[in-house]
């Protein structure tokens, strides 16, 4: 089987538990310490096999790391691991999910390599948000339902507020209801990705 390593957690000794995105699934599984077990990291496409357990949760087993060129990149691979660990929360309690998922990954993981990688993210949250049908593009204030004007701020879900409301970043409504509905950065400049890229830390 293939799938993206979304979650590395330390159990005892240097046994872990491990979550990974397969196409239909989300997988919980132990992988138990030997010294010639190659090394599970968090954010890495893996081949696996998984080894049924009647007591307890699957053992994890023949595993490879499948290479992204781009992996070697510090700062490309830190922003990957938060992109995975985002999506692990999201998905805590979702077992059987659906392929737009793991299709979503697969195509940001190409992508990595040539964009900006935090564009990609906010891109692929866009995507997320569409499928999920929690994208809000009406012109009120979440907050205090008011309409809103030509500066807005936004929450976790990228929900529009009046930056008064919610004392964030000041964002130009047009600009951002153009990327929330087309689910392009292009035309959002160097600062902006940032401070969405700071409030999607936050949570999806
Ligand atoms: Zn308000």
């Amino acid at each position: 089987m293939q799938g993206y390593i979304l979650k590395v957690q330390k159990v005892k000794d240097e046994d872990c538990l491990v979550t990974i995105l397969s196409s239909h699934k989300q997988i919980k599984c132990y992988r138990f310490y030997g010294a010639r077990h190659s090394i599970i990291t968090q954010g890495f496409k893996l081949d696996f096999e998984l080894i049924e357990s009647k007591a307890f949760l699957p053992h994890l087993r023949s595993t490879m790391h499948l290479g992204f060129s781009w992996l070697i990149d510090r700062e490309k691979l830190l922003i990957w691991q938060n992109f995975m660990r985002l999506l692990a929360d999201h998905l805590r309690d979702v077992e059987d999910s659906d392929e737009f998922y793991f299709e979503l990954v697969e195509s940001c993981a190409k992508k990595f390599h040539r964009q900006n990688p935090i564009r990609v993210i906010l891109e692929a949250y866009a995507k997320i948000l569409k499928f999920e049908g929690r994208l809000h593009l009406d012109n009120y204030c979440f907050i205090c339902d008011n309409p809103l004007s030509d500066e807005i701020s936004l929450g976790r879900a990228f929900l529009a507020a009046h930056p008064i409301c919610i004392n964030k970043y000041i964002l130009n409504k047009d600009d951002i209801m153009k990327f929330l509905s087309t689910g392009s950065t292009a035309h959002l400049d160097d600062n902006t990705i940032k401070s969405l890229y700071l409030i999607l830390l936050e949570g999806f």
